[in-house]
């Protein structure tokens, strides 16, 4: 992708190793795509939980003389994207706090819905908010909550919420895993040592060598503590709404999401983009890295030999994702430069996984020609954006989706492109390994599962 777009979060969480905090850090390092600006740990070790968070990449924030003073068994982790305003430590998480029933950590990805009249009336009956983050409403809505057990408050909590949240909620002494009812964001178990581990996808379970065991299903509650794990089903059944757009972009190409590895996915969208879009051309070129994958699908379904005709400097640091215009124009230059021995005279066609706002692709395509491309030509694997998302992507509005008011032909004329093609709702479909109920596919066809009857709060938690 060519336009910055951004995941919300990433959530991590182990029960019972004695190493749970430096686990937990190589958690979310893996995790680290999903977001870039925030990471924090929240550790318990049977009599209370701490939390050590900070602004910066998980690398940053932690040291190992940080990791040496995290005790404990269990423990939560969680990495946070957001743009200015709600760029602050206040908003980082996990968000901890402290009630007359004890501390309680939680973190969270997704987006919820309904949390601006949900807060109104909490503040209303002397709630005080420390964050501008709609996670924050849970652990209020938890505090006010009765219940005999912890887990009885949190289901009634959860209850009030609605939208998109895969969770990871800890007590001095247990840690529940949630996904909502849709399943909006992925959420997944697995095991190391005989301890549980929970990640948003299975890269991070792969790191620190954790066996995969399973997906947390839609609307589940997975709750371990001493006595062992058990899994809770507490919500009315939910039409699932699991987000397309991680196979298509988001998700790490070496990640299990939603029981299914991504890579064969891309793969899967190129040969289908291919087949429905075929075009004259010399080399296919992803634009790397998200598009690399349905790139060498294209290639294998055409016969086109695919080449890296974009280089991307993986050494930009996070200067160049700055939300302000002339710093990202020269980020746009800094982060991918075409290959001139590779472009020059060639006929190329670029496999692109989406084109948001097109301002990033358009630099792009130019610096193309200025390489030498004597024709160039443009795929995407996947269909026209053309609404926002209201369930943790940070889309911008619709006014700003380029193919919210234009249509294939304009776009194409406006990137600079001798022709254009986008792969299908039925090809896009046709290339995942579930069928199409199984999915949220609301930025492509407007049909939102949860209605969001508020103005979408910009950035969350
Ligand atoms: S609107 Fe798009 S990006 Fe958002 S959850 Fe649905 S499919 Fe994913």
């Amino acid at each position: 992708m060519s336009d910055d777009l951004n995941e919300n979060c990433g959530v991590f969480g182990i029960f019972g190793h004695k190493d749970a905090a430096r686990f937990t850090y190589l958690g979310i390092y893996a995790l680290q795509h999903r977001g870039q600006e925030s990471a924090g740990i929240a550790i318990a070790d049977g009599s209370s939980v701490k939390c050590y968070k900070a602004m910066g990449l998980v690398s940053e924030v932690f040291n190992e003389e940080i990791l040496a003073k995290m005790k404990g068994c269990l423990a939560i982790g969680h990495i946070r994207y957001s743009t200015t305003g709600s760029s602050e430590i206040k908003n980082a998480q996990p968000l901890l706090v402290d009630h007359y029933l004890g501390s309680v950590a939680i973190a969270h990805n997704g987006n919820l819905v309904n949390t601006q009249c949900l807060r109104k009336h909490l503040e209303e009956h002397g709630s005080i908010f420390q964050s501008t983050m709609d996670s924050e409403v849970i652990v209020h809505l938890l505090a006010k909550a009765h219940g005999e057990r912890f887990e009885d408050r949190l289901i009634k909590a959860l209850k009030q919420i609605k939208g998109a949240y895969s969770l990871m909620v800890l007590n001095k002494d247990q840690l529940v895993a949630v996904r909502d009812p849709h399943g909006f964001r992925p959420l997944c178990l697995g095991v190391l040592d005989g301890a549980y581990v929970f990640a948003s996808e299975t890269c991070a379970l792969d790191l620190i060598q954790a066996k995969y065991l399973r997906e947390v299903e839609p609307g589940e509650l997975v709750i371990v503590d001493r006595r062992g794990i058990r899994s809770l089903k507490p919500f009315p059944r939910a039409r699932p709404a699991q987000c397309i757009f991680e196979y298509i972009y988001f998700a790490r190409p070496d990640s299990l999401v939603y029981g299914k590895g991504v890579y064969r996915i891309r793969k899967n969208l190129g040969r289908e983009l291919a087949q429905e879009s075929p075009v004259d051309a010399d080399i296919v070129v992803p634009m790397p890295d998200s598009g690399n994958c349905a790139a060498l699908g294209f290639s294998e379904a055409s016969g086109i030999p695919f080449e890296m005709g974009f280089i991307r400097n993986h050494y930009v640091g996070r200067t160049f994702i700055q939300p302000s215009q002339p710093v990202r124009d020269l980020g746009v230059k800094v982060k991918i430069n075409p290959v001139r021995d590779v472009i020059k005279g060639k006929r190329v066609v670029v496999v692109e996984d989406s084109i948001v706002r097109g301002t990033t692709s358009r630099t792009r395509m130019q610096n193309l020609r200025e390489a030498g491309a004597k024709e160039v030509h443009m795929r995407v694997s996947c269909p026209p954006h053309r609404h926002p998302c209201f369930y943790g992507i940070d889309f911008p509005t619709r006014k700003e989706l380029i193919a919210s008011s234009h249509s294939t032909e304009e776009i194409g004329k406006y990137l600079g492109l001798d022709s254009l093609g986008y792969l299908s709702m039925e090809g896009m479909i046709k290339s995942m390994p579930y069928k199409k109920d199984k999915f949220c596919l609301s930025c492509f066809d407007g049909k939102y599962p949860v209605r969001c009857s508020e103005k979408p709060i910009p950035k969350f938690g």
